[in-house]
């Protein structure tokens, strides 16, 4: 791999972010990337992922593309952080004391960067490996559980897609009440779970589909809800179709055939293509955009690591992502275009303010 021509210089050249931090790991052949995509709100904050790419350079853009969703998200829920994410590409499955060695040289190369960047748990990687990277480096959230007991951001991630799917209802039809609604809920693990638990609470019809036919059954039966076929999501009759499951499930394939009036989910990265925030406005579909819906676990963990152990003040701050998202559909049937515009201008606009020192 070089670090220039076909390799990694191109791709860094050509990104709009602040920069990256690239170490190769020697003992574990893996490649850390650290890309920071923006800092004029604060620290730039993101994620630690862990995963096995088929080429370095995937590693590499993923953690761009990634840091640069982190901007998105602090910046439309106007929090005091910049877009950061952490890519370590191991070269395939680690034995438990090479991992734990890696964390602990990847929590030094975070304290050379002396709070420039912090970092949380991601796809690949779990609360222990966040613990272990702790014990060399403070630059870690998530760590400091809540009541002194351990910390899931998935609740908090849920209280969120709960607030912006009552959000999604009151632009819709006047009413968040979620008595006669029904809600299909695609995935029902960290966030899917609990979700589906708060919309049955609320008397919502609730209906789940999980690639794990057992996690689906267990969950319907807990909650009193039905069941839908992973293959028949797409095509099912309901109100709120909430995808927490996988990215790109709104696609060219699958946009015709929805059968719900709003898509309000915590998946990261929904739109296949930018064209399908079109092809659901054409449609009449009401799109939640998923970096303001799904914001709630990251914003709860930077206020516990603030200091903030108070759960009712954490959900209550998390909750404001309801409001977020009524000001962006005003603002999108004000303008005639998608949410997904308007969320953008949002973050611009709170960015630029920023550069210009808090100034409107
Ligand atoms: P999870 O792994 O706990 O749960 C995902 C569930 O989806 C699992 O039960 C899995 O069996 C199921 N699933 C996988 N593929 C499926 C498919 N094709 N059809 C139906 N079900 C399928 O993950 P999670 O933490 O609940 O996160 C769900 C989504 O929300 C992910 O896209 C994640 O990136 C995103 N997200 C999560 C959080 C969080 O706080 N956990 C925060 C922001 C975004």
């Amino acid at each position: 791999m070089s670090l220039d021509g076909q390799g990694f210089g191109d791709l860094i050249r050509a990104w709009d972010g602040v920069g990256v931090v690239l170490s190769f790991d020697a003992p574990t052949g893996t490649w850390i990337f650290i890309a920071i995509h923006d800092d004029t709100l604060g620290m730039a904050l993101g994620g630690c992922r862990m995963k096995v790419y088929p080429r370095a350079e995937d590693g590499l853009r993923d953690a761009m593309r990634l840091a640069e969703g982190m901007t998105f998200k602090w910046a439309a829920m106007d929090f005091p952080y910049g877009g950061g994410k952490t890519v370590l590409a191991i070269p395939g499955p680690l034995e438990s004391s090479d991992k734990t060695g890696l964390l602990h040289r990847f929590g030094e190369l975070l304290n050379s960067l002396k709070g420039a960047y912090g970092t949380g748990e991601d796809l690949g990687t779990t609360p222990a490996d966040m613990r272990e990277i702790a014990t060399v480096s403070e630059y870690v959230i998530g760590v400091h559980g809540i009541d002194d007991g351990p910390s899931d951001p998935g609740p908090f991630t849920a209280r969120g897609v709960f607030e912006g799917i009552r959000s999604s209802l009151r632009h819709r039809y006047g009413t968040d009440d979620l008595a006669d609604r029904t809600v299909l809920v695609q995935g029902v693990g960290h966030v899917g779970g609990p979700l589906a638990r708060l919309l049955s609470g609320a008397d919502a019809s609730v209906l789940v589909s999980d690639a794990d036919a057992d996690k689906a059954a267990t969950m319907a039966g807990e909650i009193g809800g039905g069941i839908v076929n992973p293959d028949d999501v797409y095509d099912t009759k309901c109100d709120v179709y909430a995808p927490c499951a996988v990215g790109a499930t709104l696609n060219a394939d699958t946009i015709p055939r929805l059968g719900c009036a709003i898509v309000a989910g915590s998946a990261n990265n929904q739109l296949d293509a930018p064209e399908d925030a079109e092809r659901l406005a054409e449609r009449g579909i009401l799109y939640a955009p998923d970096y303001v819906v799904n914001a709630g676990g990251a914003m709860a963990f930077t206020l516990v690591y603030a200091g903030e152990r108070r759960v009712e003040e954490l959900e209550r701050r998390v909750s404001e992502i309801g409001n977020t998202l009524d000001e962006i559909f005003t603002e999108s049937t004000e303008r005639g275009e998608s949410p997904v515009l308007a969320a953008a201008r949002r973050v611009q606009i709170v960015l630029d303010r920023a550069k210009s020192g808090g100034a409107d």
